[in-house]
């Protein structure tokens, strides 16, 4: 009973100690599945490397953040050049978190960007189809999301960024990918290089809703509150704001409440395709 108060005890003073925004719906973060029981997915079939696929989503402890130019690591886009904000959404597509991200979307008519990994576009050709025939942009985000994807050699890169693109035209014939997007951030000349080869832009962030540091942020409640802190404190005319879906049930919660939020302070745009 102790351990129950002082877990309560811990909760309320979490939601206290938020940023002011309106009381957040904790009700998502319970139910569903991917909280606790994360989907599995082959990354068989393309002549893939060695390397497992990695669950770590889009962040690094490397790149800048928040603020500063308007280009990131290597000239990548770290801002729309509008006063326009851009949603990002990484490492997608997730049977169980992404359907209710476009829903809510779609409620609100906004329209984001999706920068989705390969195999899972692969794995869930629905869930790419629908992105695209929603009008969001597509973004290459790799196959398979490598932490060393930057010092992999030009044969796999190349192969690895024309099968993330083949993944989601087979799932979305015809669609328009524009952009790529490095894992972690990690661009470098020679990436951007290949990634024009397929006419793909490199696009970095300002705004990182740090989804990914459960070691320090927690999950449920607590990460919802830091999303929250994080897009509310940041977001500013022209940033380009980096969230995830993948295995994170966190940020459509999240979203419910930041997508009113943004809509009365800002114009909200998929980047240009
Ligand atoms: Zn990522």
């Amino acid at each position: 009973m102790r351990r129950a108060a002082a877990l309560l005890a811990t909760l309320t003073l979490l939601s206290l100690s938020s940023c002011g925004s309106p009381t957040h719906s904790r009700a998502a973060i319970f139910t569903s599945p991917a909280a606790v029981s994360p989907a599995t997915s082959s990354t068989t079939g393309p002549p893939a490397p060695a390397s497992s696929p990695s669950a770590q989503p889009s962040g690094s402890r490397k790149a800048p953040r928040k603020s500063g130019p308007g280009r990131g690591p290597d000239g990548a886009a770290k801002i729309t050049g509008t006063d326009a904000v851009a949603l990002t959404f990484d490492d997608g597509p997730d049977p169980v978190n992404t359907p209710p991200l476009l829903d809510l979307l779609k409620r609100y008519n906004v329209k984001a960007t999706f920068c989705l990994v390969g195999f899972r576009a692969r794995d869930y050709p629905a869930i790419v189809a629908r992105i695209a025939a929603e009008g969001h942009t597509l973004c290459n985000h790799t196959w398979q999301h490598l932490e060393d994807f930057s010092k992999r050699d030009d044969s796999y890169v190349r192969w690895d960024l024309k099968a993330t693109n083949d993944a989601i035209l087979a799932a979305a014939p015809g669609a328009k990918i524009t952009y790529f997007r490095a894992p972690y951030g990690n661009f470098n000349p020679r990436l951007d290089g290949f990634a024009a080869e397929l006419h793909l832009k490199p696009i970095h962030w300002d705004v990182d809703d740090e989804t990914w540091r459960t070691d320090r942020y927690g999950t449920g409640p607590a990460m919802i509150d830091h999303i929250t802190h994080e897009v509310q404190t940041f977001t500013r005319r022209g940033s380009i704001v980096l969230s995830h879906d993948n295995k994170k049930p966190w940020t459509a919660t999240a979203y419910a409440q930041l997508i009113p939020w943004l809509q009365a302070r800002f114009q909200l745009i998929g980047l240009p395709a």
